[in-house]
């Protein structure tokens, strides 16, 4: 099974959902990262150029997919920190799906999720608004993007992430340690003195919490289904 994963920045997948990810990857599934953006607003390095610090997100983030199993990873390169989910996102993202043909997107939701304010970002707002339309009706519509010359294609469902109110849960209980090596990937983001560890065991349980404890560890989803489709098996 094809799995597209739609980011605004490098290293929101692999925060959000890289243990998911992970699992996905070894049960044989071809996992994609798409990024709207190279991140060359994030970082605390200011000598170094917007550009540079493009280069390096990038970089960081192909070793990070990579530890996780990923085996490719798209830039759309639009502005970090003023996305918008407009027709040109639109077309891209749809130009994305029909190349890759995924059965499950996986993205950020285009809802405000209170509990994680303040560092909530518009960008990813944007992405999750993009993403839905891309998906519905953009991407299986033949009359929308034609001059995208590429086959139309009906995604089967959508894992929306961050969302206020998820509804599906993955067990991620024996994948923390992959992801907590993808997110070491990400050296430019993270202050010396940060404890990401002790940030994905606590985030793992409070998901786990918000599915009623059935796992130790989990991530959190809103799922959609589109079309009916044999449950996906990880
Ligand atoms: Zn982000």
């Amino acid at each position: 099974m094809n799995v597209l994963a739609i980011a605004a920045h490098p290293d929101d997948i692999d925060f959000t959902c890289g243990a998911t990810v992970a699992r996905l990857c070894e049960a044989g599934h071809h996992v994609t990262y798409c990024c709207v953006t190279n991140g060359q607003a994030g970082g605390r390095d200011s000598s170094q150029s917007r550009l540079e610090a493009a280069k390096t997100r990038r970089g960081e983030q192909n070793l990070a997919a990579a530890t996780l199993g990923v085996k490719d990873a798209v830039y759309l390169d639009k502005p970090d920190g003023q996305v918008e989910a407009n027709l040109e996102l639109r077309r891209d993202l749809t130009r994305v799906i029909r190349q890759t043909k995924p059965c499950l997107v996986i993205a950020p939701s285009p809802r405000i999720n209170f509990n994680n304010m303040p560092f909530l970002h518009p960008d990813h707002l944007a992405v999750g608004q993009a993403t839905l339309a891309a998906i519905y009706p953009d991407a299986r519509n033949p009359f929308a993007f034609p001059e995208l010359g590429i086959d139309p294609h009906t995604v089967s469902q959508l894992w929306l992430l961050e969302d206020p109110e998820p509804d599906y849960f993955v067990d991620i209980s024996g994948y923390l340690e992959t992801k907590l090596a993808a997110l070491n990937e990400h050296s430019s983001q993270f202050a010396v003195d940060v404890n990401l560890e002790e940030a994905v065991y606590s985030e793992a349980g409070r998901h786990s919490e918000l599915g009623g404890s059935v796992f130790l560890a989990a991530e959190a989803f809103k799922k959609i289904t589109y079309s009916d489709v044999e449950e996906i098996s990880f």
